[in-house]
């Protein structure tokens, strides 16, 4: 049954307001999604999904077919015959791994990544990665995560494979900042040089370019999240002593001034210092949205949960590019890494947490809004309907981050309006 939470105390934007909780049907894709663009991130890391042709499938649909390059994730499929339990699924796992190893000698870090249907047959991979990064040694890291699917969003794909990530990070206690979350070689690059003019120089991302660059963490670790749906991922580095620095997400200028100015502050750095390093991108980054904020002003944009992106997006949409808020859906709503974003949403969002996808389709087609941001599976019949779409899963894809990507972002939601307009003429 749906469920309305109370306004308990006068709110900063939507800091409590109120969400519809729904517990129904659900169109979502799995965590293996992920591996799209983990792979890409991590230049000499191989993800092996242990899982059956339907992943298979997913991933080969997700990511395409790579042609100009030896690709750098495989399934190993399960069949039925393992199912049964007739064969050692151990004992195949090993020979597959072994072969890979052996014609592949570049690759420094492998994933052993569950599904469904490993873990249906509770094949345990974190035992597997443990005999298998002894037999390999120091040549090969080897670590396993679940990508499986009945109850996750494609994003906590990631989140999984950071946290398995942190207990092999170095130590070190020196005072340093972390950037948690994948982000574009190009909106790396760019963070690291305002970093280092505000006078931060000590900065690691996670996940690195290369295996060999993973980031230390101690108690002097401060990091900044660049992704919302990092939740176990920030548990992990807790656990190791880091501290997150609260802030809005990199996503528009308002989020990206926000974190950066975050990250000075815990860094002791000056205001004068900050307008003097940070003024003159976001002004540029402020002036580049104005093209599309004429496409987008006080037009209707309504979220269906996908990637954990919708709740830092409506707040870009709505305050920087003057769009109209209907319901804004999310798969989850952790309210402590999104504390920051809720207080700067326009106050009497519509928010809904958890989907029935049915009823969040009745109320769509009463909102009848000029753009529903969504995932893959739900974009066609809604096109079909005559509703103007935006797939959710691009904006992950994408290099949205920063202020020289805010444009980028905007542009993501304004193509399909321009697109619709010019079908009509
Ligand atoms: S939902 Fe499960 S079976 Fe389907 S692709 Fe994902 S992991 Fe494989």
């Amino acid at each position: 049954m749906n469920e309305i939470s109370a306004i308990t105390v006068e709110p900063a934007g939507c800091s409590d307001a109120p969400v519809l909780k729904e517990r129904g049907q659900r169109e979502v894709f799995c965590g293996l999604t992920g591996i799209v663009w983990l792979h890409r991130r991590i230049q000499d890391a191989f993800f092996l999904v242990v899982g059956s042709r339907t992943c298979a499938h997913l991933l080969q649909s997700a990511a395409g077919v790579m042609i100009f390059a030896e690709p750098r994730f495989a399934t190993a499929i399960i069949d039925e015959r393992d199912l049964a339990g007739l064969a050692d699924a151990n004992d195949e796992l090993d020979r597959v791994v072994t072969r890979l190893v052996e014609r592949r000698p570049e690759i420094k870090l492998l994933f052993l990544v569950g599904s469904c249907p490993s873990e249906v047959i509770k094949l345990d991979l974190s035992r597997a990665a443990l005999r298998l990064g002894r037999k390999f040694g120091a040549d090969l890291r080897v670590l396993s995560y679940s990508g499986s699917g009945i109850e996750t969003t494609f994003t906590e794909g990631e989140d999984a494979c950071l946290a398995s990530l942190v207990p092999v990070l170095p130590a070190s206690d020196a005072a340093q900042l972390m950037v948690v979350g994948t982000v574009a070689e190009i909106v790396e690059d760019q963070f690291r040089r305002y970093f280092s003019e505000l006078g931060i120089h000590d900065v690691g991302f996670l996940p690195p370019r290369r295996a060999g660059e993973l980031p230390a963490v101690g108690k002097g670790t401060f990091f900044l999240l660049a992704q919302p749906f990092l939740a176990n991922t920030a548990l992990e580095l807790e656990r190791r002593g880091a501290e997150r620095i609260a802030a809005p997400f990199p996503l528009g200028v308002e989020g990206t001034l926000a974190w950066f100015e975050a990250a000075a502050q815990k860094f002791g750095i000056s205001q004068a210092r900050c307008r003097a390093v940070l003024d003159a991108p976001a002004e540029r980054a402020r002036q580049a949205l104005a093209r599309c904020r004429i496409t987008l002003a006080g037009r209707k944009v309504f979220f269906f949960p996908d990637s954990q992106l919708e709740i830092p997006m409506a707040r870009f949409l709505a305050r920087e590019l003057g769009m109209t808020l209907s319901e804004v859906g999310t798969p989850f709503l952790h309210r402590e890494h999104l504390a920051e974003e809720l207080a700067l949403l326009p106050r009497g969002t519509f928010l809904s947490e958890g989907q029935d996808v049915e009823r969040q389709l009745d109320r769509c087609d009463e909102e009848k809004p000029d753009l529903v941001v969504c995932g893959m599976g739900l974009a066609n019949p809604l096109e079909a309907r005559g509703f103007t779409t935006k797939w959710s899963i691009e904006l992950v894809f994408t290099p949205v981050q920063g202020f020289e990507q805010a444009a980028d972002l905007a542009e993501l939601f304004a193509r399909p309006l321009r697109r619709r307009a010019l079908l009509k003429v």
